[in-house]
């Protein structure tokens, strides 16, 4: 048993059930890349070894996912203890419940689905990730509850398992649709410098308060628009419980007298009775342009009220203002001052590798080329026997490695050619391909049914081609 700090996965983790060691750990608990580990924070679960990159050896710490965190009942930086699992137990069959907040037109394609979690570890009370939606729609996971599992000991899913899904959504399971750290491609620096600064205090104040540090109550995330600002924000709401409210800066400029003060005091009691709370002001130069900008009115009393506000938070570092804006030149220097927005934080344009990143989130869920092929040959090894069976296994290794190659040999590409593009750009180009593929599938679907026949759904891919074609335009 050994005892590390939990940090966030590798974006090509997400959903994956992984939990990446350093070489140090595994030597020290005689387990090998592929083994399962026993996860234990507030519950207990469990995950598949992988191993971690170089630069994060030898720092004590293991790298889940936000699944796996939940079903350890874990947020990042919290320590777990690790213990390998002996007697690998195959599961015969688990029935999958829904969260009780699932959207009905969220159809999932149950073959993929499945496919997805062969070889997944699981424990009893888990939620695994199932893949939801059409291709064209932002790929999207939906977290299944483990209703029950035979054996009851069992810890993964193989290609015998019976998986059945229910309709009966699990009560009170929320399910997990959160922003989390994973869907954030690169600004690794920005990003632990806004957890230093917002998450740290928020979690351990007694940290700051022993050493006399005042935690910051407001942060400015700058940059271009579509870098990832927001997605910071609520990222960083998730990942550290906080409450979070969110407002764009045109929204409380009122021309009423007196509404944009109040609307502003609204937020912040909010904020402080549901601490810790994190309040996200969008589009921040439009409430507070630089004094000599100013020709209304409305906007110097929603600057001076904001100050107000701030000035007067008194559990510092239980309420955090994020302020997010393209240009920083245009905040007024009083919302600068220190003890109000008195960190600021670049974000900027990705570069190749951060774009890279990008890519693999928002295709990670998205069926393309080649993986309909891998589900039917796995099919087929279901029914196959003796001899037939191995050489189909075989195939099903060597395709699936050949996709895998495929898909990253063409996001390595996109990711060189698209110079300038930031997040958002990346997503829509995402999109895009999606959407060429869909116009493909169109005319075999009935647009007056209310539901898409499975066997069109498993059929649907996203080719290549569409990427390229959604590149020229
Ligand atoms: P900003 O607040 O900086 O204008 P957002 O955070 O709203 O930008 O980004 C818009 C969308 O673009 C996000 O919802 C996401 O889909 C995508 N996106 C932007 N930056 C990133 C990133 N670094 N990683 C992954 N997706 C991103």
């Amino acid at each position: 048993m050994i005892s590390l700090k939990v940090d966030s996965a590798y974006p090509e983790d997400q959903g994956g059930g992984r939990a990446r060691l350093d070489p140090e750990t595994m030597l020290q608990l005689h387990i090998s890349p592929g083994d399962l580990v026993y996860i234990d924070g507030k519950n207990r679960t469990i995950a598949k070894v992988w191993r971690m990159m170089v630069n994060d050896w030898n720092q004590e710490k293991l790298r889940i996912d936000n699944y796996t965190r939940m079903n350890a009942g874990v947020s990042i930086g919290d320590r777990v203890t690790i213990s390998p699992v002996e007697g690998v137990i195959p599961a015969k069959s688990l029935i999958l419940a829904p969260p009780e907040d699932m959207p009905k037109q969220l159809p999932i394609n149950y073959n993929s689905a499945i496919a997805r979690l062969i070889d997944f570890p699981v424990m009893k009370n888990d939620s695994v990730p199932v893949v939801a939606g059409l291709p064209f729609m932002q790929p999207q996971t939906v977290s299944f509850k483990i209703v029950h599992i035979e054996p009851e000991n069992s810890v993964i899913i193989t290609r015998e398992t019976e998986i059945e899904f229910s309709d009966k959504p699990a009560a009170g399971f929320e399910g997990l649709k959160t922003i989390s750290y994973e869907d954030i491609g690169g600004l690794k620096g920005e990003l632990q410098n806004v957890r230093e600064t917002i998450e740290l205090p928020m979690r351990h104040p007694e940290l700051f308060r022993k050493l006399g540090i005042d935690p910051p109550k407001g942060v400015l995330l700058y940059g271009p628009p579509g870098t990832g600002k927001t997605l910071i924000a609520k990222a960083v709401a998730n990942e550290s419980g906080a409450h979070f409210i969110s407002i764009a800066g045109p929204e409380i400029i009122s021309k009423y007298y007196g509404e944009s003060e109040q609307r502003l005091r609204e937020i912040f009691d909010e904020a402080e009775d549901n601490a810790p709370a994190i309040v996200f002001i969008d589009e921040l130069d439009s409430i507070a342009p630089k004094r000599e900008d100013v020709t209304g009115e409305v906007e110097r009393r929603v600057v001076a009220q904001l100050l107000t506000m701030m000035d007067g938070l008194e559990e510092r570092g239980q309420v955090v203002v994020i302020g997010a804006t393209n240009r920083l030149d245009a905040i007024d220097q009083a919302l600068r001052r220190p003890g109000r927005f008195d960190r600021e934080i670049e974000i900027g344009v990705p570069g190749e590798e951060d774009r890279l990143e990008i890519l693999r989130i928002h295709t990670r869920g998205m069926p393309i080329e080649g993986e309909n092929l891998i589900l039917d040959t796995r099919k087929k090894c279901e029914t196959a026997q003796g001899e037939e069976k191995e050489n189909l296994e075989k195939e099903f290794k060597i395709l699936t490695d050949e996709v895998h190659k495929n898909r990253e040999s063409m996001l390595e590409e996109f990711a060189s050619k698209t110079n300038g593009f930031v997040g958002a750009d990346l997503a829509a180009l995402a999109r895009e391909a999606a959407m060429r593929a869909l116009r493909r599938y169109l005319p075999d679907i009935d647009l007056d049914s209310d539901e898409i026949p499975q066997s069109v759904l498993e059929s649907m891919e996203i080719k290549i081609s569409d990427f390229k074609n959604a590149l020229r335009e």
